[in-house]
């Protein structure tokens, strides 16, 4: 296995705010950049071996990193792993993809089906692990069958009802790792189907504090309620604390203001959720990924 793991394309000392769309986080020991699932084994197999703390990361656009960093080793499922192969109606993307270029394949085989998720900043494997959604759409809604690794070797193929998709939640635990997935979309029209996309991402840029670093929607949707809805009526609407805000134009996205550290976005966080408790008696909870 060491002969494996010397091979894989690995990087020391790698600041995680580079890695995670809100810009924060301290040092990662060790950032591997698996290309396949074989990699992705041999360095699970490693740390067990040599009893080190791992965590996979996509795209970093649902994680708040702390400032510490993180004292353990990062499997980055990212652009070595990001293969799109096309069959028909069917797409089949390694985990490493981006939603964005899954789109784009998509529009250009004349797919519908993956428009809302052209503006989502994820891959595939964090939107499967979060049944990603937008604007009436859901990975759930496109997702045939999931390939996935378990921590100790095996590997299954689960298709969509064993996946127990719901809201912004699957059955991917800690000791599963989504290698790829089987998409199912239905033959449309190229140039309605590049209409949607744009007027998505318009809309995103009209609603969404995209000049700021984010992790996008900060809490889950309470059920009966809309979290940016609350947080604006208890008076949060551009509330700072050192460098982190409550987004003016989205009161549901907190963000990256001005050089905000880990803390200040934690501390705010919890200043929400204790403040739209007090006033309404509704207990937010992230949608964001708190690393420890
Ligand atoms: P990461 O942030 O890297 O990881 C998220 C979690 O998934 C972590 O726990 C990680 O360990 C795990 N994970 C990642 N990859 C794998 C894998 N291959 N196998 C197992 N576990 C894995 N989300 C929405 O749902 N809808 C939106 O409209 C939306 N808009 C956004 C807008 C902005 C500006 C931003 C910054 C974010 C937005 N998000 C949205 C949040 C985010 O993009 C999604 O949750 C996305 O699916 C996360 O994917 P990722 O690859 O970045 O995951």
């Amino acid at each position: 296995m060491q002969g494996i793991i010397d091979k894989i394309n690995c990087q020391r000392n790698i600041m995680l705010s580079t890695l995670s769309t809100f810009r924060v986080g301290g040092a990662a020991r060790c950032v591997y950049n698996p290309t396949n699932k074989d990699e992705i084994k041999a360095v699970i197999e490693y740390c067990s071996e040599n009893n080190e703390r791992y965590m996979i990361l996509g795209n970093g656009s649902n994680v708040l990193f702390p400032d510490e960093g993180f004292d353990g080793i990062i499997i980055h499922i990212f652009n070595n792993m990001n293969t799109i192969t096309t069959d028909g109606e069917r797409i089949y993307a390694m985990a490493g993809a981006t939603l964005a270029q899954i789109a784009r394949v998509a529009r250009n085989n004349e797919l519908t089906g993956m428009e809302f998720a052209a503006g989502i900043p994820g891959t595939l494997g964090g939107a499967v692990v979060m049944n990603a959604g937008a604007y009436g759409g859901e990975m759930k809604d496109v997702v045939e069958y999931v390939d996935v690794l378990f921590t100790d070797g095996t590997e299954k193929r689960f298709c969509a009802e064993e996946m127990e998709f719901s809201y912004r939640h699957s059955i991917i635990d800690d000791n599963m790792i989504v290698i790829g997935a089987g998409l199912k979309l239905e033959k449309g029209n190229g140039y309605a189907i590049e209409a949607r996309i744009n007027e998505l991402k318009e809309a995103r840029r009209a609603k969404q504090p995209l000049e700021y670093p984010s992790a996008g929607s900060t809490f889950k949707r309470p059920e009966g309620y809309f979290a940016g809805k609350l947080i604006e009526e208890a008076g949060l609407k551009g509330y700072r604390h050192g460098g982190a805000m409550v987004s003016d134009k989205h009161s549901g996205f907190i963000i990256n203001y001005s050089n905000a550290t880990s803390r200040d976005i934690l501390e705010l966080i919890e200043y929400v959720i204790e403040t739209v408790n007090d006033k309404f008696g509704v207990l937010l909870e992230t949608e964001v990924k708190i690393i420890k």
